[in-house]
């Protein structure tokens, strides 16, 4: 499990107080990992709620195939994975981009990896847009292109 640990002032004040409540009932100190803050960002998301307790069960809601929903104790739950709202998709790929054993792994690697424990419409959309930005990889992978001129080589003169 990744156990990176989030700051207050990345979160939203509900999801503090949401972790904080859990944290008292459990008699245990706020360590709030990834899993943790998407599942109280998760719980708290009115786009979530309808979807939750949309009667219909075919068709979409918001992007969302509802056949693939599933609410689990008030946890929207999307192809058997953790959904996660949009506030919190760029943190998700960021940290599991950034922080997996090897870091900054391509979007294959990142994208098997999200998909692994989050699920959401977007996806692969929202995880190839984040690492195409990425500084980190844009600055340590060669370009694509063919270098301009120079390496072309010389035509063979004529005797
Ligand atoms: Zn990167």
């Amino acid at each position: 499990m990744n156990q990176t640990v989030l700051t207050k002032n990345m979160l939203s004040d509900e999801v503090i107080k949401d972790l904080e409540i859990n944290a008292v009932e459990q008699e245990v100190e706020v360590t709030a990992t990834l899993a943790d803050v998407v599942a109280s960002a998760n719980k708290l998301d009115p786009v979530f709620e309808g979807i939750r307790k949309s009667k219909r069960s075919k068709g979409k809601l918001e992007g969302w195939s509802l056949a693939s929903c599933e609410d689990v104790q008030g946890l929207l739950m999307y192809k058997g994975r953790l959904a996660v709202p949009h506030s919190m998709r760029r943190q998700v790929i960021q940290e599991i981009h950034n922080g997996m054993e090897v870091g900054h792994s391509g979007l294959k690697k990142t994208y098997v990896a999200v998909r692994a424990s989050y699920r959401w419409p977007t996806n692969y959309e929202d995880t190839k847009r984040y690492i195409d930005n990425c500084h980190d990889c844009r600055r340590a992978k060669p370009r694509h292109e063919a270098p301009a001129g120079l390496l072309t080589p010389l035509p063979i003169p004529n005797m």
